[in-house]
């Protein structure tokens, strides 16, 4: 009884949160969002309600992609303002929309201008309605290769635009960017492992969503390894409190744990980003 053995023990993971509701180790929250969205009500979806927020439960640096990035397309300097005015805790993804090819080269070019910010390039290829493995996504794929970049996908299982299917296509063709599946292809969990398995090690599942199904963790954790899973939330879409929670209660190990909320990211990422 692995998970009741731990909760008992005083200064445990899970018992650190359960008391203090923070641990005593940086957290990393790979997968963000910011700002208004349609499709749902935001508590807190504006930086500095999020920094505080992030602040209480001790995540260090959260790496988001702004929503008018995302859904339209001057986004990336914004998110680039929120950045500078909390730069302890926000790093941004530039977000790709294959539709805008002009859009992807300006910013893209700002790339260098944007650091220590901007940590990478993100992919919404179901919203954007064109697959991973479209052409579209070429120059940003070039560009993340050259410089060894995480690029995080939103993924879905059996979804024909980032499903398992293109997933594994294209995690097998490029070799060289640092491709974090988020939500783990979700549903497909075969491909996910496959993903990780037949890359050249260049493939990190990355939480979003999952800790709210019961067994999952401990499922993917034997699939692939603690050191292939990173730690996301989705913020401010879903709460660090709840991916936190999923985590530490989960029927893994304490080095599990540490692996997948922050040392995951700082050995991909360096302990000074
Ligand atoms: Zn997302």
């Amino acid at each position: 009884m692995l998970k009741q053995s731990i909760w008992e023990k005083a200064g445990s993971i899970p018992a650190k949160f359960w008391n203090e509701g923070r641990a005593d180790f940086p957290v990393y929250d790979m997968h963000g969002h910011m700002g208004s969205h349609y499709g749902i009500y935001m508590a807190r979806g504006e930086a500095p309600e999020m920094v505080a927020h992030l602040k209480r439960i001790g995540v260090r640096h959260l790496c988001f992609s702004h929503h008018e990035a995302l859904f339209g397309t001057e986004g990336n300097a914004l998110a680039v303002e929120m950045c500078r005015r909390f730069p302890d805790t926000l790093r941004m993804y530039v977000g790709i929309n294959p539709n805008f090819p002009e859009k992807i080269k300006r910013d893209l070019a700002m790339f260098d201008k944007w650091q220590p910010y901007a940590v990478g390039l993100k992919f919404l290829a179901d919203y954007h309605k064109v697959p991973v493995t479209d052409p579209r996504y070429e120059y940003a794929l070039k560009f993340a290769s050259e410089r060894k970049l995480p690029v995080l996908n939103h993924t879905w299982g059996t979804s024909p635009y980032a499903g398992g299917k293109v997933m594994l296509d294209l995690v097998t063709k490029w070799s060289e960017p640092k491709f974090f599946l988020g939500h783990c292809i979700f549903g497909e969990w075969d491909y996910a492992e496959r993903c990780v398995k037949e890359s050249a090690g260049n493939v990190w599942l990355e939480l979003t969503a999952v800790p709210g199904e019961r067994g999952r963790i401990e499922d993917l954790v034997r699939r692939v390894g603690s050191k292939r899973i990173l730690y996301g939330t989705d913020l401010p879409w879903f709460d660090e409190y709840q991916a936190v929670g999923g985590v530490v209660s989960a029927d893994i190990s304490e080095d599990d744990m540490r692996n997948i909320l922050y040392r995951n990211a700082e050995s991909i990422l360096g302990k000074d980003w």
